[in-house]
């Protein structure tokens, strides 16, 4: 199968007063026509900006500085703003944290979800009026026709989020970008979000990038996987690759981490340290400062991506032939 969306080899820096970050550095993934992968790390680990960067929407302190982002026979690192524009309204979709980060307040919710179909995408006023009705029907809005005419204050938390999913949707784009899309809700509707991604799915066939921090989410919604750390992916796999047979010592860590109810507290196995600092990245393993198999080589030479499986990678000393050669010349 061909991918829709082929990442390769991605950096991106920002610039800040205390220097040059380097938030992502040599991302590679893709994601195949209506599959849900699921990119999962701790806060600070890239995800949203790997994310940014395929919208289009770093800014203007961040830059990608190599790297390529095929999605549907395009390079769009080389688009300008506004080719790059028209991909965002017609192709690709982005769902945020906070739905009001998406909603203007001062317009209804009819004449913003139309407003980019009409003046973008020139459809008719009385076509788009009933897509938008189509779309809030699916993603559970009551009395569509009757709600179009009310403002974003007029619905709670979860129906706003709602909406913003059928603003997502109305333009039939190919792949929906959703970073942390349930973390500002309860948890019972955040499950009744997840549920209507899932339908979503089903019934439109659209791909999915699905941002989280969330192991929950991710068992409940991914095809597959890539777990990220301090600005590289380090494990990518099926979603029971990543569940059953992790290889990496982070994701192995990640998974001992989830919050296990049925154990008493002082059973659990949270990560301790803390990832290093990408001001000044480290020249090994960026795990090893954690990473209770760390060697001597770790500390020296960045792992290669071992493929482990048809599907299934990992970029660690541990899983790879190659360490021992390696391992002799750094202790030489
Ligand atoms: Fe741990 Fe070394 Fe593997 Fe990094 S490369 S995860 S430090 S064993
Ligand atoms: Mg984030």
């Amino acid at each position: 199968q061909e991918p829709l969306l082929q990442v390769n080899h991605l950096h991106v820096t920002f610039k800040t007063h205390g220097g040059q970050v380097s938030a992502v550095r040599g991302v590679d993934f893709t994601v195949n026509r209506g599959e849900t992968l699921a990119i999962v790390g701790e806060s600070g680990c890239g995800k949203s900006v790997t994310s940014l960067s395929v919208m289009g929407l770093l800014p203007a302190s961040g830059k990608i500085t190599q790297g390529s982002i095929m999605f549907d026979h395009q390079e769009l690192t080389r688009l300008t703003k506004k080719q790059m524009r028209r991909i965002r309204g017609v192709d690709l979709s982005m769902i945020f944290q906070d739905p009001m980060t998406s909603l203007n307040p001062t317009l209804s919710i009819g004449t913003q979800m139309t407003e980019g179909l009409v003046h973008q995408n020139k459809v008719p006023r009385s076509e788009a009026r009933k897509r938008a009705v189509d779309m809030l029907k699916l993603v559970g809005i009551p009395n569509p026709e009757e709600r179009m005419k009310e403002f974003p204050y007029q619905f709670s938390g979860g129906m706003r989020q709602r909406i913003v999913i059928a603003m997502a949707l109305i333009c039939q784009p190919k792949l929906i970008i959703a970073d942390e899309p349930t973390t500002a809700l309860d948890v019972t509707i955040q499950a009744q979000i997840l549920e209507l991604f899932s339908r979503i799915q089903r019934e439109t066939g659209v791909a999915m990038i699905m941002i989280t921090h969330d192991l929950g989410i991710v068992a409940k919604i991914a095809d597959r996987i890539a777990v990220m750390y301090a600005g590289e992916i380090v494990e990518t796999g099926n979603k029971r690759d990543i569940f059953y047979h992790p290889r990496h010592p982070y994701t192995k860590a990640l998974l001992d981490s989830i919050v296990r109810i049925d154990l008493p507290s002082d059973e659990l196995h949270p990560i301790e340290g803390a990832p290093p600092d990408l001001f000044s990245p480290p020249v090994g393993c960026a795990f090893s400062d954690r990473c209770p198999f760390a060697m001597e080589v770790c500390d020296h030479v960045q792992p290669l991506t071992t493929q482990l499986d048809l599907h299934h990678r990992a970029a660690c000393w541990l899983l790879d032939k190659r360490a021992q050669a390696v391992r002799e010349t750094v202790e030489k």
